[in-house]
């Protein structure tokens, strides 16, 4: 292992990046230097249990063996080249990821979310060009990223401050109403896209008949139904789609986070009719599908399907829903738990993220999303002890919590 950055104490490179790095993040005053399974450390060598490992990306954990394997090898054959050739890595990947989605579909490959987002954008404009639709539905409370377009389709209106005007025709719904919804779309829309499960929105389950009732009113005003599934995909919810909980075939769905187990990767499936529109010329992406990314991909899909982690994401989710359901009955900050596989929201009655704080020092990692909802992506490989010694932290924190407010 090289050590060659491992010079620095953690307030030296605090220092350093407060000092040349732009600030727009907050950002814990912790600088970590490595990383294995469910486990980070500090440049002071504490290490750290990771509940939110890359921000969902790392759903094999830190540094999976055989991504990191892949990724060595390929490194030292072929880093880059465009997409005017074909290169095996990508075509391989595309045809994992279009066979696990039960009904095939072509695949486009970028390196974000955001990016997936702003392809599923245009494809959706370029679907419906030649019948006059270009509007496209999005939801309250949703996230799709952070670029002019896709930040125009996130519905909440934070993140617009300063930036605006916003890309014209979006046109926002209140999640999981079908009869305003209805009210909304004109022979102008083209599409409707929403995350099968919101994430950064609070971790929100949709009602039952939702997203079925929403592929209804997309077949019957010839809209397409686009799944943003950055979040949601490659196994995070037990299946390898979301989208798969649910009796209904989306039109595209877009990947990035969980895609390569922690390399940068974005993409988009789409049906072949639809995807049909993407003629050379209308879209593209320098480093989209380059062979180092794409192998990672598929190295994370082989590890998910030779160890059975689907199965084990769905374990997973059941078992933080038995502990945490013994945090709630002796613990009356924790109100709801929202869970699917290895997504795991946990709604407060207080602002979260003093609970973050006091989990941070007790040297346990996790999110608080939309101000007061805990989100848990764990790793969908997390042992059941790892999974118990994070729960005992975090009831500690909220009772201790509970009791100082008293
Ligand atoms: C994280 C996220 C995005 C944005 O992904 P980036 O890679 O940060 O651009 C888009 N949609 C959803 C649902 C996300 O969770």
């Amino acid at each position: 292992m090289t050590e060659t950055l491992e010079t620095l104490s953690s307030a030296e490179i605090i220092a350093k990046a407060k000092a040349h790095l732009t600030g727009n993040y907050t950002r814990f005053p912790v600088a970590l230097v490595r990383g294995e399974g469910s486990h980070v450390w500090d440049a002071e060598g504490n290490r750290y249990l990771d509940f939110f490992p890359g921000w969902g990306c790392g759903i094999l954990g830190h540094c999976p063996p055989r991504v990191v394997e892949a990724v060595r090898d390929q490194v030292g054959t072929l880093i880059h080249v465009p997409n005017s050739w074909y290169t095996e890595p990508q075509a391989v990947l595309g045809e994992l990821l279009a066979e696990r989605t039960g009904w095939g579909g072509q695949v486009f490959f970028c390196n974000s979310g955001t990016e997936a987002n702003e392809a599923a954008i245009k494809l959706a404009r370029l679907n419906g060009a030649a019948r006059g639709k270009y509007k496209i539905v999005t939801f309250t409370d949703s996230f799709h990223g952070r670029t002019m377009g896709s930040l125009s389709a996130t519905a909440q209106p934070k993140y617009h401050a300063g930036v605006g005007p916003m890309l014209p025709g979006f046109v926002y719904a209140p999640y999981g109403d079908l009869d305003a919804l209805t009210k909304l779309i004109d022979a102008e829309t083209c599409a409707v896209m929403i995350e099968p499960i919101q994430g950064e929105g609070g971790v929100n389950i949709p009602p039952p008949g939702f997203l079925e009732g929403l592929r209804a009113l997309c077949d019957a005003h010839g809209m397409l139904l686009i799944f943003d599934e950055v979040q949601t995909g490659m196994g995070r919810t037990g299946k390898w789609y979301a989208h798969q909980h649910w009796n209904l075939v989306p039109d595209i769905v877009t990947l990035a986070k969980a895609l390569a187990g922690g390399i940068a990767l974005g993409g988009l499936v789409a049906r072949n009719e639809v995807a049909a529109y993407l003629k050379p010329g209308t879209h593209a992406a320098t480093f989209g599908g380059n062979p180092v990314a794409a192998r990672a991909g598929i190295a994370t899909v082989e590890t998910i399907d030779d160890e059975n982690l689907l199965e084990r994401a769905h374990q997973v989710g059941e078992r933080f829903r038995v502990r945490l359901t013994e945090v709630m009955a002796k613990c009356s900050l924790v109100t709801e738990l929202r869970i699917m596989g290895a997504m795991i929201g946990v709604q407060l009655a207080v602002e979260g993220a003093p609970i973050v704080g006091k989990c941070l020092e007790r040297r346990l990692l996790v999110n608080c999303t939309h101000g007061t909802v805990l989100r848990l992506l764990p790793a969908i490989n997390l042992t059941d002890d790892l999974i118990d010694e994070g729960c005992d932290i975090l009831a500690e924190v909220l009772i201790a919590h509970e009791a100082d407010a008293k």
